[in-house]
């Protein structure tokens, strides 16, 4: 099959959550099972184009937007370690500092319009490349209009006469909703602006259109794919998922193991396996060290996360003073919102000892935090996938989780009985049920060491590799071809 893959964010040229993790991945294992992908994403100025290789194709292409031709120039590097063509894009609207907000953390206000820009150069790429796609694969409400154009302006086009659109809800929870007006430029016909089409409350909404437009959709795990059809976590659209519920699929991400991976894992000081466990501990007592940390047998609690109320982290935060009483360190990295920000760090200035916060994105110590940690807390109140309780199971480290979308999907609960499962999982999103997960794994930990280690050794044994997961998208993308 021929399938360009086309995201906002693409490890390792730029990242601001999972979308771009498995933007890369899905790309390349599907190329390894004899596919042929390419890939298609922006140039943001943040990407430094000299290290990852990036080379200038043509300058000065034009896409048509609204009545405008958008300037454009084409980039072309690859997936590292794979055949996987990356092409970006570059043009006024995409190449600045962030990919969605400045340096201030502010919303790009012409993002409708970098983002249709974005889109239109797309096809503008195929075209040129004479890339005839089987399947175009859009993810996220930046590539929401996809779908859109293929179906309208594209859709007598002999180049993609035969193809099929795959649109992929990573989160929902992020609609790309603006009024008509932030797209004038766009010229899209009032007509379809009406509520059974792009029109969503008076506005433009990028996901609808992609549901709407898409031949099939999917999402990232299968209990957020029944979640999304529900009130509580469709943010608005469940209505319209239901209506596209069979042609709607939930695939949970693998792992890139060749980034991920404790045994190969370049940017630990110690590497490790399931035989061997000795490294993990050492990577425990360096980032101790490299922290400032008192270096002692505590468990830590690792948290790895964009800053977001999303992800739970008032029940961390209200539930702060009585974990620091289970006897446990408490690593944090993770920026977004300022008031979560400041209030982590006056715990931290509490507990200098036994607790580290550190507000930024930085790759390397999110690594180290995976190996170092005993525990992993995601206490999310819904989670599509979620990715670092995978990486924390394949590094070791217990996840404490709740059941809600792809956390409920890859966690099994702990069993005392039966001494089966990965981790430890709660119900409600109230303080009292996450802190009793917590304090069952570290009494655990502290109790039990031996039924700990066996439980450390099985979740590292678990198989998430891409190759199995890639074979569900190749039976999705064959039943996007057999539809009419
Ligand atoms: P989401 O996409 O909702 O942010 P995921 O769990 O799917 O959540 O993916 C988050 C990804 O971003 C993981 O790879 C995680 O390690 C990474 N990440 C999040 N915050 C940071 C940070 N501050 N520094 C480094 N990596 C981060």
């Amino acid at each position: 099959m021929k399938v360009a893959f086309i995201a906002a964010e693409i490890v390792p040229f730029s990242k601001t959550g999972g979308l771009a993790d498995v933007s890369s991945a899905i790309p390349k294992a599907l190329s390894d099972l004899g596919h042929d992908v390419i890939v298609i994403t922006p140039l943001y100025k943040s990407i430094d184009t000299e290290k990852n290789e990036i080379k200038l194709v043509s300058e000065n292409n034009l896409a048509k937007v609204g009545e405008k031709e958008e300037v454009f120039d084409l980039y072309l590097s690859h997936i590292p370690k794979s055949k996987v063509p990356v092409y970006f894009v570059k043009n006024h609207y995409l190449y600045r500092e962030g990919v969605y907000v400045d340096t201030d953390g502010i919303d790009y206000k012409d993002s409708p319009m970098r983002f249709i820009t974005f889109t239109k150069a797309v096809f503008k790429i195929l075209e040129n490349l004479e890339f005839s796609p089987d399947i175009i694969h859009a993810n996220d409400w930046h590539t929401g209009l996809l779908p859109f154009y293929l179906r309208t302006e594209y859709s007598d086009k002999d180049l993609f006469k035969r193809t099929k659109t795959i649109y992929t809800i990573h989160n929902i929870g992020y609609q790309g909703t603006y009024p008509f007006e932030s797209v004038k430029d766009a010229n899209i016909p009032d007509l379809y602006f009406n509520e059974d089409l792009l029109g969503f409350n008076n506005k433009l909404n990028f996901m609808k259109a992609g549901i709407v437009y898409s031949t099939i959709v999917s999402t990232v795990s299968s209990k957020y794919a029944e979640e999304i059809q529900t009130k509580k976590f469709g943010f608005g659209l469940e209505k319209i998922i239901k209506t596209r519920k069979d042609d709607l699929y939930g695939i949970v991400h693998g792992v890139d193991l060749t980034i991920w991976s404790p045994k190969t894992d370049s940017l630990l000081v110690k590497n490790y396996d399931s035989r061997n466990l000795k490294g993990k501990a050492e990577c425990k007592s360096y980032l101790q060290g490299k922290l400032n940390l008192e270096i002692n047998d505590k468990p830590i609690l690792g948290i790895i996360t964009r800053l977001a109320t999303q992800k739970g982290l008032y029940l961390i935060l209200r539930k702060f003073d009585e974990l620091m009483k289970l006897n446990v360190q408490i690593i944090l990295l993770g920026t977004g919102d300022k008031t979560l920000e400041t209030q982590f760090k006056k715990k931290e200035k509490q507990y200098p000892d036994d607790s580290s916060i550190n507000i930024m994105f930085d790759n390397v110590l999110a690594h180290q935090i995976e190996a170092a940690s005993d525990m992993f807390l995601m206490p999310s109140e819904y989670e599509p996938c979620g990715l670092n309780q995978i990486y924390s199971m394949i590094y070791g480290t217990v996840p404490v989780v709740r059941k809600t979308g792809g956390l409920s999907d890859t966690v099994q609960d702990f069993d005392p009985k039966t001494k089966e499962g990965y981790g430890f999982v709660f119900e409600k999103s109230t303080q009292k049920d996450f802190l009793k997960a917590v304090k069952r794994a570290v009494e655990l930990y502290y109790e039990e060491p031996n039924t700990w280690k066996k439980l450390t050794k099985r979740i590292m044994e678990l198989d998430f590799s891409w190759k199995k997961v890639a074979k569900k998208w190749q039976k999705v993308y064959e039943k996007a071809l057999a539809k009419r």
